[in-house]
């Protein structure tokens, strides 16, 4: 078997040190960056096909060259880097993902298996009021008695939820059917894979702050992946 020290391809020693590292997000949503292919010299290496050369003299030429391939949007070298996660993730998160159809995906199956009661509640001081003008964003944060009664409320619809769902369950109902009462909130499970251009584009998207706070905190994670795992086209993406 090819382990770390005898595999011939070139690996990213940041990307390295961030495998199976999990991070939580909010109370029970998890990022993990499970496999990926290509470092930094990988975009490189595909962008010096053009003029049929497979190396630079050094790292700088490679920063230098990936940062102008990014300027000038010469963008298909970015596709070479591939990034596999694990994301836990409620199902309202989840359908903001699942937009982005550039990435692979597979999901666990509530018809294969129960569903475990593991419901997304927002954070006590992150209880958030309607925005007054904007139709698709949160205003200000709803403050004492009225956020806790906000967190109450959700609790107990998931907690509903949930029993029912059990109920079915009990009377024989088929796991695909008895689903069916289950909330947006319920944490699902997708291991997601995306290459480098289409993920930059992603948090471009899901970074800025009009995107809903529940998917940047997920983009937010993905980032600092990107950032320790890839420098050179981190860099060339955050500055240009
Ligand atoms: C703030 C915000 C609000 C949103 N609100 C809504 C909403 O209310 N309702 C809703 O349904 N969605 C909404 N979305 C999702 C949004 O419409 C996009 O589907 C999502 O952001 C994915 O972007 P994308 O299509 O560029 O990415 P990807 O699907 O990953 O595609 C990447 C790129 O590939 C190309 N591409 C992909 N598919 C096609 C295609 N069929 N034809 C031509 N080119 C293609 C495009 O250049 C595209 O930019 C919202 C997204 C954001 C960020």
């Amino acid at each position: 078997m090819t382990n770390k020290s005898t595999t011939r391809r070139s690996i990213s020693e940041g990307a390295e040190n961030e495998l199976g590292k999990v991070y939580s997000v909010h109370d029970k949503g998890e990022v993990e960056l499970v496999d990926y292919l290509g470092d930094d010299r990988a975009v490189a290496r595909a962008a010096r096909t053009s003029y049929q050369r497979s190396d630079g003299a050094n790292k700088e030429s490679d920063r230098k060259l990936i940062r102008r391939l990014w300027v000038d949007r010469h963008t298909s070298p970015f596709e070479m880097v591939q990034l596999t996660f694990r994301l836990r993730l409620p199902i309202f998160v989840m359908r903001q993902h699942v937009r982005h159809r550039t990435a692979s995906l597979n999901e666990w199956s509530f018809r294969y298996t129960e569903c475990r009661e593991l419901f997304f509640v927002p954070d006590l001081d992150d209880v958030r009021s309607q925005h007054a003008t904007n139709k698709q964003m949160s205003g200000d944060n709803l403050t004492g008695e009225v956020s806790s009664k906000v967190i109450s409320l959700i609790d107990s619809a998931n907690h509903h939820s949930y029993t029912v769902y059990k109920q079915l369950l009990d009377l024989g109902v088929a796991r695909e059917q008895a689903r069916v009462v289950l909330p947006l909130s319920t944490y699902t499970q997708i291991v997601w894979s995306m290459d480098m251009r289409n993920l930059l584009h992603y948090l471009s998207l899901r970074l800025a702050p009009d995107a809903q706070k529940e998917i940047r905190e997920y983009a937010e994670l993905i980032a600092n992946i990107v950032k320790k795992g890839w420098p050179m086209i981190w860099e060339a993406y955050e500055n240009v």
